[in-house]
């Protein structure tokens, strides 16, 4: 069976994580294992990026440090060979020197940006091929830069892959050798060879696209919960995993907030039909999660997810009674800015969507739809789903999910484009508190049918 396996940052954050990881390497014997940076190393780059934009290079030293101190911590304890600690003194080297740009010209761009992030996977991937080549000395443990196979476009930062050059370059890959590729999730690179990376959680996407370009039969997400879990285990204790979704149900759930999920991760699986499992690398005996096309068992509410710090832009003009085309006006300015709606209502003179993130970091996109009429932003507000199945073919779902609701204010609902997702928005400050009602509601005591 040709296997995809992906761990996270928790599942490298040192020395023993690494080796537990390997071990499950061990038990599950993926061809290719696509690894996230140390835990907590995106953030820290990030942050050094904006200390470095906009302080002086004494505030930068430190967080350099703090990386390098980590990262060479965890070489030491895996007792790494000279030659792989030169391989990480010149990773090193490449942040120093990036940084010092950044803070003397206090600016970064977005090339530069994924540049520097690179670095947190470039150095897991070397530190994991350490420590699996120790627990696997019988295997040849190959380390395999993502650049040279995730083809993307040039968006820096939130890059778009190109799957036909990635199956083109994955069939330069010895797949019936004894060899185990390591390789970096999250990066990749355009056709200049910039690299580029997936956005944020992208090496979950990093890994399907992988199992797509070599046609693997099973994708595995290793991560620090024994599979999906109705809920965000840190929102409810209550949560409990999921042992199978089928792929519709899994996508809601990502795109609707479920981090353990890379939005995008499910389309190269469901587009090439490959089952994914999503398990604990600290628990692996534990069953997880399998992701498939069918499940034997569809219940109307499956999972719950919130996505926080949502924005709603209502628009209202009188122009908008009797007219045809206003959407496609409207739209036209989201698609310029390259901005996406997730839900939306529209009444006789207005629309309201709602977008990701806090919506003033679009000034111009706002000032654009002033244009077409009167523009009303509310902010910090949490879109919620039941996610589940036949929901838009359901009597009594919305009075049983209002009655839970009872005192809420509720922004905007969203039923009937899906048979699987019933979304509504609060705010941010009442969203966990509706999500426990909810799950107490829908799935504690309930068995899932
Ligand atoms: P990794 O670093 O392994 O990619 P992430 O932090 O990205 O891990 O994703 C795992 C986390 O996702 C869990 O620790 C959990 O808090 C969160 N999470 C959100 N929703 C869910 C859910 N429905 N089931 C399980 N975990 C969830
Ligand atoms: N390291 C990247 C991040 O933290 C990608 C990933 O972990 O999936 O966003
Ligand atoms: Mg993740």
């Amino acid at each position: 069976m040709l296997i995809v396996s992906k761990f996270g940052g928790s599942s490298m954050a040192d020395k023993t994580a690494m080796v537990r990881s390997a071990n499950v390497v061990i038990s599950s014997l993926p061809k290719i294992v696509v690894v996230s940076a140390t835990y907590g190393t995106t953030n820290s780059l990030l942050s050094l990026i904006n200390t470095a934009v906009n302080n002086s290079w004494k505030s930068v030293i430190p967080i350099i440090e703090a990386i390098s101190n980590n990262h060479k911590e965890i070489a030491r304890d895996l007792n790494s060979s000279s030659d792989t600690l030169e391989g990480l003194e010149l990773l090193l080297d490449e942040l120093n020197t990036f940084a010092q740009g950044i803070c003397l010209l206090n600016e970064c761009s977005p090339k530069a940006t994924d540049r520097i992030l690179s670095l947190g996977e470039r150095m897991s991937s070397l530190l994991f091929q350490t420590a699996l080549t120790q627990e696997m000395p019988e295997k040849t443990i190959e380390l395999l830069d993502a650049r040279k196979i995730i083809k993307t476009n040039n968006s820096f930062n939130e890059a778009t892959p190109i799957p036909s050059e990635i199956k083109k370059l994955c069939s330069s890959l010895d797949l019936a050798s004894n060899i185990i590729y390591i390789t970096q999730g999250f990066i990749g690179s355009n056709d200049e060879n910039e690299t580029t990376t997936l956005g944020r959680g992208g090496s979950d996407y990093s890994a399907a696209l992988i199992a797509e370009g070599i046609s693997a039969d099973k994708i595995e997400i290793w991560t620090d919960v024994a599979g999906i879990a109705t809920t965000d285990p840190r929102i409810c204790k209550k949560a409990t995993p999921i042992p199978e979704l089928t792929f519709k149900e899994a996508a809601e759930m990502a795109v609707f907030g479920a981090k353990i999920l890379h939005p995008t991760t499910l389309t190269p699986a469901m587009r090439s039909k490959i089952g994914v499992f999503v398990g604990s690398s600290y628990e692996p005996e534990k069953k997880g999660t399998w992701i498939r096309k069918q499940t034997d068992e569809t219940p109307l509410v499956r999972a719950l997810a919130i996505r926080k710090n949502q924005s709603l832009i209502t628009l209202s003009t009188p122009l908008m009674l009797n007219t045809h085309g206003f959407l496609f006006e409207i739209f036209k300015i989201f698609n310029d800015y390259s901005v996406s709606v997730d839900a939306i209502t529209t009444a006789e003179i207005s629309v309201s969507l709602t977008v990701n993130n806090d919506v003033s970091n679009h000034l111009k996109l706002i000032n654009d739809l002033r244009t077409l009429g009167n523009v009303k932003i509310e902010k910090d507000l949490s879109l919620i789903s039941l996610i589940g199945n036949n929901i838009n073919h359901t009597p009594g779902l919305a009075k049983d999910v209002f009655n839970e609701t009872q005192g809420v204010n509720i922004r905007m609902i969203c039923q009937g484009a899906s048979l699987h997702n019933f979304c509504f928005l609060v705010s941010d400050k009442e969203g966990e508190n509706v999500v426990k009602s909810l799950h107490k509601k829908f799935i504690e005591g309930k068995n899932i049918k």
